[in-house]
Order: structure tokens, then C-alpha cells, then sequence
């Protein structure tokens, strides 16, 4: 249980509310063929090459997180990467695609089962909050589209705020913003070393989103594995 009542709960948005393996899958899957990949890897090779592509992006976000590579950086390699690693020539990878992709991918509208219901339960009784890492433009295009803003009070993207969860600095922010203490906020996330020991160092109880049940040996935080089990805490 949670140990202090609250009255904020902050959310992460991409792989906590926003189904982005499913989003980036869907829109990879309709991009390989528009662009002929077929014709490079083979008509069986998509899944592979979005294999691929994931394993890359969660890697390269996982340097930008921690101020190692930019933007532009981050963006022009995972695809090339990706290109490299199954064989053919990095340069052949068309910078449209990349366009296309970014421009597409966050007008996919999945969320993880039961956010809604789940949003809809928590908006009567709490002030509702987004913290992302993710970049302006693709956070605003997503929570347009898959409905996600009318639940929330304030969207603190780091991008914008200048700093990364799991720097304190972003949930001090969150907090002034959504004016309350840090005892009276609860945040939940699927990222350990962002969403969850970030809150904690700022003082927030944390829960850990984790879906997939990975193996979580950290302490000091709840674990669910679906949001419907947020009714159960809050
Ligand atoms: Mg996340």
C-alpha cells in the first residue's frame, strides 16, 4: 500500500499509457512495404527488422537519457543502425522514411489496456499529471490523438522543462506545478531508472509499471502489472 494519502498522480506516457511497441510496430510494419524493404530483407524480414530496429531505438534512448547522444543523434541512428546490423548499407536508408515514421507513429492511438477506464476512475478523486522524456512535438501529437489529454492537468515534457527524468529538478517541477508536496504524489512509470528511482530521489512514491513482469529486484517501490491495479492502491 501506498504509505501517504495522495492527491496527485503523475504519469510516465510512452510504455505506461501509450502502447508504443504496438504504435511503432503497426506503423513499421505499413512503412517496410511502402518503402520496398521487402525488396532489401525479404517479405519475412519485417519482423526481424522491427526486432532489430527496437533493440536499437531502446539503446540509443537509453544514451540520450543519459545525456550521451542528442536528438539529431538519436534519430539518424537508429535506422541506419538497424540497416547495418542486418546486412545491407546504412546509406541506403531513405531519410523519408524516418519523416514518414515520425510523423505517422504518434497518431497511433493504442494505450495499454484499461488506461482509459482506469484515467476515468483516478479523475474524480485526484489531479492527473504526464511526465515524459519524450520530444515536444511527438508528445503532444500523441496525447491529441489517442484522447489521453482531457485527463490531464499539466504535461511536463522534459524538452521543454530542460531537464530528464530521472533528474529531481523535473519532479520538483511536476509538483509546483500540480501544487502539492512531494508525500502528496504518487508516480507511475515503466522505466526503474527514470519513473521509479527518479520519483524516490524527489522524494515521490513510486510504482513501478511493468506489464511484461520483468524481473525487479529494486526495492522501496509497488509493482503492478496492469493500470486497472492502480484502483487497488489509489
Ligand atoms: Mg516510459
Amino acid at each position: 500500500m501506498l504509505k501517504h494519502p495522495k492527491k496527485a498522480v503523475f504519469f510516465d506516457l510512452d510504455h505506461t499509457l501509450w502502447d508504443f511497441d504496438r504504435n511503432a510496430r503497426e506503423t513499421l510494419e505499413e512503412l517496410y512495404f511502402v518503402y520496398r524493404f521487402d525488396e532489401i530483407f525479404g517479405s519475412s524480414g519485417v519482423d526481424s527488422f522491427i526486432i532489430t530496429y527496437h533493440r536499437n531505438n531502446q539503446r540509443l534512448w537509453g544514451l540520450y537519457n543519459t545525456g550521451q547522444i542528442d536528438k539529431a543523434s538519436l534519430r539518424e541512428k537508429r535506422f541506419r543502425d538497424t540497416f547495418t546490423e542486418l546486412g545491407a548499407d546504412p546509406e541506403a536508408f531513405p531519410q523519408k522514411f524516418e519523416e514518414d515514421y515520425l510523423s505517422i507513429c504518434p497518431r497511433k492511438p493504442h494505450l495499454f489496456p484499461y488506461a482509459l477506464e482506469t484515467l476515468e476512475y483516478l479523475k474524480t478523486r485526484y489531479s492527473l499529471h504526464l511526465i515524459s522524456n519524450g520530444f515536444r512535438e511527438a508528445c503532444t501529437v500523441k496525447i491529441h490523438h489517442s484522447g489521453l489529454i482531457s485527463y490531464f492537468d499539466n504535461v511536463v515534457i522534459s524538452e521543454i522543462v530542460g531537464v530528464l527524468k530521472p533528474d529531481p529538478a523535473i519532479f520538483a517541477h511536476a509538483l509546483g506545478k500540480a501544487r502539492v508536496v512531494a508525500a502528496e504524489a504518487v508516480m507511475i512509470g515503466d522505466n526503474l531508472e527514470a519513473d521509479v528511482k527518479g520519483a524516490l530521489g524527489a522524494g515521490i512514491e513510486a510504482v513501478y509499471f511493468n506489464p511484461g513482469g520483468k524481473q525487479d529486484l529494486a526495492g522501496g517501490h509497488l509493482d503492478i502489472r496492469c493500470l486497472s491495479d492502480l484502483r487497488k492502491l489509489l
